[in-house]
């Protein structure tokens, strides 16, 4: 049986050294320190009815650091009676937290996001020692984002009624909420922090290689005075995702993850009145004109498709090129993929972190492989990998045709695959040219064509002289297979909303 929060007798971390890679400048290692991501429990249990319960049932699974393959703790795979129990501990709080004041919701949310910025350098250092993202990565963009959702979302709670959804709409009730690995906390956010402020109640899912920063949440919550049941993180595998899904007392069901996955949730509760918001998998086109500034376009590919690894689901994982400047882009680009720094994800100089786990980096080298096979043109630079760990070198791939696996399946790793051409129309119909429909760059000089390419384009989020953007007020989300509804923004509470 897995037992709650056991303090780890010591800190199992171990700081890898950081791989020096040939670039214009060396630099020391300027590595944080472990120990700021404070205790580490040696075993977890669920946080249910605002108490840190141990599972029904004796499976454990554990989490390690990518970076080292150190076992970091242990924690419950959630059993059926585990969701029942946390779906009726949110059930209970439906009541009285649906029921006070927006103005009040609103103060737990403040306070919550408050907390999380007293404790952002806490969660930044365990988000990437879960998970293997770059400390750089992990404290300026994923904790300041997810706080800001708090913060956005805390000020809609009291204005509800000026939505746009008719006066005082009324919460669905009991959220089910499945979130993946690549930005634990930031997902845990974008889910959390609407769902709570529409007046609903929720049963957090996180991944099942990523649960430290969702168990931590927890205490931020009973720091919070967050009322008993309001959120519940039940942890554990796909197995306990679907217990979630399926339950018959859920009335919204939230999943960000794969295709295959979204499609069998869709499938689980067609027909029933749950209410189903997807965010899916994408294969994003990051289109470069030939009057598009080189420089500023070949940052804007870099933080497209290496930023967290390529474990980004609206990654500029295509890169389609005009024809004419391919030859000066391709130069510049390998000439600054050459500078990025992979190594140990704590070192505030690290550039590319490691790959989240054995079987994400297996996926990557079996679809590079596979790009090879089919004949297109592989390039890395050199650089050394750690000895222990989950690494991939970031990658692109030339001479990728269309019909190329590499230019169709979303690789989720550092891989880039450059197609070319030669006209608008054309950068249009390859960039539709996909199953998927998250999000898409552009980069020119001219206004007018930004704003024709956005419209032909079918994509939930088009960039333009930009990659990766997030901002709580602007929606995101897909089209075809990149899955529906919106997250983030007014659009965002909709889908928390029974309008
Ligand atoms: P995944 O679908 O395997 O897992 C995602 C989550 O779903 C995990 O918590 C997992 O335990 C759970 N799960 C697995 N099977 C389930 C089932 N049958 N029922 C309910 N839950 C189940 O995906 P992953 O490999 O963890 O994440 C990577 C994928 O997520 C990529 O395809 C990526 O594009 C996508 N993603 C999308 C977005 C977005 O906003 N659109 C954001 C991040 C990741």
């Amino acid at each position: 049986m897995a037992k709650t929060n056991k303090k780890a007798e010591e800190q199992p971390v171990q700081p890898v050294q950081p791989v020096r890679k040939t670039g214009l400048f060396e630099y020391a290692p300027a590595p944080e320190s472990p120990a700021a991501a404070g205790d580490i429990a040696t075993s977890y249990g669920h946080f249910i009815g605002g108490e840190f319960v141990d599972s029904s049932g004796s499976e454990a699974l554990k989490t390690v650091n990518p970076a080292t393959e150190q076992v970091l703790a242990e924690f419950a795979q959630g059993t059926e009676q585990d969701v029942d129990r946390a779906v009726a501990a949110a059930r209970k709080a439906f009541t009285d937290w649906s029921a006070l004041p927006g103005s009040e919701r609103a103060k737990y949310l403040f306070r919550i996001a408050r907390i999380m910025q007293e404790r952002s350098r806490e969660l930044a250092v365990l988000e990437s020692i879960d998970n293997g993202k770059p400390i750089r990565e992990s404290r300026d963009f994923d904790v300041p984002t997810a706080i800001s959702y708090f913060f956005y979302y805390a000020g809609w709670a009291d204005k509800l009624d000026y939505a746009g959804y008719g006066a005082n709409p009324r919460p669905l009730g009991v959220a089910g909420q499945v979130i993946p690995w690549n930005f634990p906390l930031m997902m845990l956010a974008w889910k959390i922090a609407p769902a709570l402020a529409t007046g609903n109640t929720v049963v957090l899912k996180p991944a099942e290689t990523t649960p430290l920063t969702a168990l931590r949440f927890a205490e931020i919550c009973r720091q919070a005075g967050l009322p008993k049941g309001v959120v519940n993180i039940v942890t554990g595998d796909g197995r306990t995702g679907a217990a979630l899904t399926a339950h018959p007392d859920v009335n919204k069901v939230a999943f960000t993850g794969s295709t295959p996955v979204g499609r069998s949730i869709a499938k689980q509760i067609a027909g029933t009145r749950k209410k189903l918001s997807l965010e899916l998998g994408g294969k994003a086109a990051n289109i470069v004109f030939d009057d598009a500034p080189i420089d500023q376009a070949v940052e804007g590919i870099v933080n497209g498709i290496f930023f967290n690894q390529g474990h980004v689901c609206c990654a500029g994982s295509r890169l389609l090129v005009q024809e004419s400047i391919q030859d000066e882009l391709l130069d510049a680009l390998k000439r600054r993929m050459g500078t990025l720094r992979l190594g140990d994800p704590l070192d505030k100089n690290t550039d590319i972190g490691a790959i989240n786990s054995a079987a994400q980096l297996a996926r990557i080298t079996e679809l590079t492989a596979i790009g090879e096979a089919e004949g297109a043109e592989r390039w890395a630079p050199e650089c050394e990998l750690p000895g222990a760990g989950y690494w991939f070198r970031p990658t692109l791939f030339t001479g990728v045709s269309q019909a190329h696996r590499i230019a169709r399946d979303e690789v989720f790793g550092p891989v880039l695959s450059v197609l070319t051409f030669r006209t608008p129309t054309e950068a249009v119909e390859k960039a539709n040219n996909t199953p998927f429909g998250l999000s898409a760059g552009v980069w020119t000089e001219k206004g007018s064509r930004i704003l024709w390419m956005a419209n032909q384009l079918k994509a939930g989020v088009v960039w333009a002289n930009t990659f990766n953007k997030f901002d709580p007020t602007s929606p995101f989300g897909g089209y075809k297979e990149s899955g529906y509804g919106r997250e983030g923004g007014r659009h965002g509470l909709e889908a928390y909303l029974d309008v």
